[in-house]
């Protein structure tokens, strides 16, 4: 039988390759919370596609839709242009997603990734207000385009941009632990016409930093900032392209707050099926946009609008996958916490919401070695931090018990190694 040898992405792939130096193996097929290599190997997916594969990999349902629809030579490409595909999403999300919430939003299709979204919603922000400003929070992560990553805290990866990113300015996000309140803090520079800080157009948040390392920012400093940015005028843009479509318990991650985004931007599990598709979705009144203004080849994937309307209509009819999130949620918290108390060598913190756990490791370069540990006995578990000190956890949200229970076992041994 011919295989694929690791060999090939050496030969032929550029060195900005990532995940396969953290897996590497030669990975061939999925399902439910399982993957295998093409030896045959199995293991246990606590990465869920960078958390694109929220309800899990090949889901049965969604990938009915999908046969189905090819069986009967539905619309492969993205343009912007009318389909039934399209049409039937579009209903299902404000049927099934904004009126039971009360929600009025405009949706928008940005291209096919979350950094689209950012994207799209800078300009907006920007075409609404007439200010060029964006403030974001220290360890932000809202993608690699230069929008985005003029909006993104990581310094080695802003350093990849070759030119300096402007018009931003980043203040510390919520932490119980540095003492610094940002949202005091850009209260008094605002007031104060010596700081040189202009009026910005928008804030732009995530109620968790996923790639920042699991940063919880409580439910009481978003409604902070949401009064902050009612109070001057300022646009509030809320990144949910990790944390949305139900990683944190419900649907959107700020509904727990109660705090209403002017502009959503939403991505990696919207499909449901790990194809690519994003929205931003806005206040209708901030839909200044002019025909043409935003476009591209690959603005709605058909295919990925047939898995995302099975995805809500599957999933988000009623509360139990929200439920089920929060009681993994407390499964997870239960097994990381007994980690870090068993072993006090980590010096390890446990933080998250929902079903996005993080336990970040004060010995530098531990968690990392915990990553690969698991990885040799069959669990998928990244890192996320900027000095990659936090295990982060994002397993598919329907994931069972059983699964979820080994998975855990599987990353406390690993610890302990
Ligand atoms: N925003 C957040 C919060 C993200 O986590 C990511 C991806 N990790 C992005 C934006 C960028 O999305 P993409 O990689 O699909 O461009």
């Amino acid at each position: 039988v011919q295989t694929v040898s690791i060999d090939v992405f050496d030969r032929y792939e550029s060195d900005v390759r990532s995940y396969i130096r953290s897996f590497p193996t030669v990975f061939h097929r999925a399902k439910d919370y399982h993957l295998w290599d093409v030896d045959g190997t199995m293991y246990i997916d606590f990465f869920a596609g960078a958390g694109a594969l929220n309800y899990g990999h090949n889901n049965e349902v969604l990938k009915r839709a999908l046969l189905e629809y090819l069986s009967e030579d539905g619309i492969t490409h993205g343009l912007d242009m009318g389909t039934k595909a399209k049409g039937e999403f579009l209903e299902a999300f404000q049927q099934i997603i904004l009126e039971p919430r009360g929600l009025s939003y405009k949706v928008m299709f940005p291209g096919p990734t979350g950094t689209n979204s950012v994207e799209s919603a800078l300009k907006l922000a920007r075409k609404v207000t007439g200010r060029s400003t964006i403030i974001s929070f220290t360890n932000a992560f809202h993608g690699m385009t230069l929008g985005s990553l003029s909006v993104t805290g990581n310094r080695f990866k802003r350093k990849g941009a070759g030119i300096p990113l402007s018009n931003t300015f980043s203040v510390p996000y919520d932490s119980q632990e540095n003492g610094i309140d940002g949202i005091a803090l850009l209260r008094r520079m605002l007031d104060d016409s010596g700081s040189g800080l202009d009026l910005p157009a928008a804030i732009i948040v995530e109620t968790v930093q996923g790639e920042g390392g699991i940063n919880v920012a409580s439910l009481k400093w978003l409604k902070q900032l949401e009064t902050l940015c009612r109070a001057r005028d300022i646009l509030l843009i809320l990144d949910d392209v990790q944390m949305g479509c139900g990683r944190t318990g419900p649907f959107f991650s700020f509904e727990s707050a109660g705090i209403t985004p002017d502009i959503v931007c939403l991505s990696k599990s919207i499909s449901g099926y790990g194809l690519p598709m994003a929205l931003t979705l806005f206040r209708p009144e901030l839909d200044v946009w002019n025909p043409g203004e935003h476009n591209g080849t690959f603005r709605g994937h058909n295919p990925a609008f047939v898995t995302g309307t099975q995805a809500l209509k599957q999933y988000w009819t009623n509360q139990k996958l929200t439920d089920q999130t929060e009681q993994h949620g407390r499964t997870i918290e239960g097994y990381l916490s007994d980690i870090v108390e068993s072993m006090p060598t980590l010096r390890g913190k446990v933080r998250g919401r929902g079903m996005a756990y993080g336990m970040e490791c004060g010995v530098p370069g531990l968690a990392e070695e915990i990553s690969h540990a698991a990885f040799e006995r069959g669990l998928i578990v990244e890192t996320s931090g900027a000095q990659s000190e936090v295990v982060k956890l994002l397993p598919p949200l329907t994931i069972d018990e059983v699964g979820l229970k080994r998975g855990l076992s599987i990353l406390a041994d690993s610890a302990k190694a």
